[in-house]
């Protein structure tokens, strides 16, 4: 994180919405900087007189506003609790900077684009495909949203309407671990890698040629992610090094 990050400034909640037990967007009104789609800010509260401050994408596009985070409330942790709990007109302390290198922005054009998520790993990517980076620099765009339940999965309104503005350039393939669900794949995001299945759902394979892969999410959907990508010749992109995948580990 750079230095620049704990540089506070203070924010009003605007809107909130809970998807499901635990699972919320929270809207935010103030003079951040300018950012790129894919940085995250920090959120903090001042809890028994220590500001407690975690890392969150951003959801919106850079363009737009309200600000927007979308998260998921963790049983015993120091800062979701009490950021659950926060209504309109509520205030808490945002990092007047963004940061981040999960962004589109030394990226070279290819043939697809595949953004794969974990949980509330979704959120960056509609901040991404709300921009004309993706569509300017891919033929496609395979969104792979991955989820333990079929009730967590969120923000139906904006895929749609992703889907409308570029119909057929743009594909979501919903993958649900916990239980079976008519639509969706079945299983982990890896193993549905592993297997094949995803790309034959998405028509288009992945491989170095033609291929960009984006991961966020938990440790372990990135870590055997990374493992299965570099086996077909994937290598981590880097800004002075373009390659080919990048990631964004949430925890
Ligand atoms: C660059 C970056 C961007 C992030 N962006 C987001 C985001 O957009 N949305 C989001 O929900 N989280 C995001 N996170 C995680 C977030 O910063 C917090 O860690 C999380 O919200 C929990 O905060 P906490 O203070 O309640 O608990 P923490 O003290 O932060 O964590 C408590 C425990 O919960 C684990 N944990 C953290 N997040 C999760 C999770 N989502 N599911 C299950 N276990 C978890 C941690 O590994 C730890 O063991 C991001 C993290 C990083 C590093």
């Amino acid at each position: 994180m750079g230095t620049d990050m704990n540089d506070w400034v203070k924010a009003r909640v605007v809107g909130k919405h809970q998807w499901a037990a635990g699972l919320y967007s929270l809207q935010f009104d103030a003079p951040i900087a300018d950012y790129q789609a894919g940085q995250y800010i920090k959120v903090a509260l001042d809890i028994e007189g220590e500001r407690i401050g975690r890392p969150y994408s951003l959801v919106n596009a850079p363009q737009s506003r309200p600000l927007e985070i979308y998260f998921n409330e963790i049983a015993g942790g120091p800062l979701t609790p009490p950021l659950s709990a926060l209504k309109p007109g509520d205030e808490v302390w945002l990092t007047a900077h963004a940061g981040g290198i999960f962004t589109l922005e030394t990226v070279q054009p290819a043939e697809t684009l595949w953004l794969l998520a974990t949980g509330t790993g979704l959120g960056v990517y509609l901040s991404i495909l709300r921009t004309d980076a993706p569509w300017d620099l891919f033929k496609r765009v395979v969104l792979i949203h991955g989820v333990r339940v079929a009730t967590d999965f969120t923000y139906a309104e904006t895929l749609a309407e992703i889907g409308r503005r570029h119909a057929d350039r743009f594909t979501f393939i919903p993958v649900v671990s916990r239980e079976d669900c008519a639509g969706t794949l079945h299983g982990r995001i890896t193993d549905l890698l592993t297997s094949g299945q995803l790309e034959s759902r998405a028509d288009a394979t992945i491989d170095p040629a033609t291929s960009h892969v984006m991961l966020c999410g938990n440790s372990a959907m990135i870590k055997d992610a990374k493992v299965i990508l570099e086996a077909r010749g994937l290598v981590r992109h880097r800004r002075h090094a373009p390659g080919h995948y990048t990631t964004e580990q949430y925890h």
